[in-house]
């Protein structure tokens, strides 16, 4: 299996265009250690040729124009033969409608993301031009689903694991928090047994956490704040990481303790907030995950499985 990172920023971005925290200020003034950052999505294909995105960001245009994989193969073509969804945040499907060039789109999702993407949503119109520009296939927690190119089955499955999350801030009080909401993916390479998690939004841990993170060969896991009270630290708004349903990296009972201690071979931070001091590739924060073994997703980043 091959996994492409197209971008590893949260929503916003690195920089985001509205933010003056010091990671921001010092990247507009060319003296931060560490690169610029799209919006957290990645592509994977078990032999290079049909390949399926781990969300649509935002910067989907720009991430596919970057990476050659993805480029079309004939005039109107595309090597993306799937789109799988971990939640219905802007940050995670945004770029379906960005993908909207009457293009047939297969998208995976929850039923619980694909109703809050299509229900009451007139945009979603563009995508349904004809019957067959969308075709919307159903993720059940703990159900394995082949992903299917052109020509059939890809030799990669998804399963949906439900993770604790919340739903995407445009639905709150429109919507009740169930189960399916926010899940994690485990892409497994059928023939060489191989397994993937990208689990880009976490509130906290669980059991089915600690299995995952014993269980596959790469693990991406929401790396979005280091600390709780990052935001309001630095006077960015009230809310804390739990709030925003992220489990923070640092501290006694942060995630990069936990990562840390679990026996998947390849561990990668991903979806890291413009605030998070991980970043830095010359700071002490991200010295505590080096010391650990444990990366930080970069645009970019290849990794063969
Ligand atoms: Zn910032």
């Amino acid at each position: 299996m091959i996994v492409r990172v197209l971008g590893s920023a949260a929503g916003g971005g690195f920089p985001q265009w509205n933010c003056g925290c010091a990671n921001c200020l010092d990247f507009r003034k060319g003296v931060f250690d560490g690169p610029a950052r799209t919006q957290a999505s990645v592509a994977v294909s078990a032999d290079g040729r049909d390949w399926f995105l781990l969300n649509a960001s935002p910067d989907v245009r720009a991430q596919i124009e970057f990476s050659s994989v993805l480029h079309p193969r004939a005039p109107r073509d595309t090597p993306i033969a799937g789109i799988i969804l971990t939640n219905g945040d802007i940050d995670a499907c945004l770029g379906l409608f960005v993908l909207r060039e009457s293009q047939p789109l297969h998208v995976y999702a929850t039923n619980q993301v694909a109703n809050g993407l299509f229900e009451r949503n007139v945009l979603v119109r563009t995508l349904q031009r004809t019957a067959t520009q969308l075709t919307f296939h159903a993720l059940t927690d703990g159900v394995p689903v082949p992903l299917c190119g052109p020509d059939g089955n890809c030799g990669l499955t998804v399963e949906a694991k439900s993770m604790p999350g919340k739903v995407p801030i445009h639905l709150q009080d429109c919507v009740t928090p169930t189960d399916g909401d926010n899940v994690g993916l485990i892409v497994r390479d059928t023939h060489k047994n191989k397994s993937l998690a990208y689990l880009p939004s976490v509130a906290h841990w669980t059991p089915t956490l600690e299995s995952i993170a014993d269980t596959v060969d790469c693990i991406f896991m929401d790396g979005t704040f280091f600390q709780e009270t990052e935001l309001p630290a630095q006077g960015l708004g009230m809310h804390n990481a739990s709030v925003m349903s992220h489990w923070p990296v640092g501290g006694e009972s942060g995630s990069l303790r936990w990562l840390a201690n679990r026996s998947c071979p390849r561990k990668i931070f991903t979806h890291v907030n413009n605030t998070n001091p991980i970043l830095r590739e010359n700071s002490p924060e991200r010295a505590q995950l080096v010391a650990c073994g444990i990366a930080v997703a970069y645009d970019g980043l290849e990794i063969r499985l």
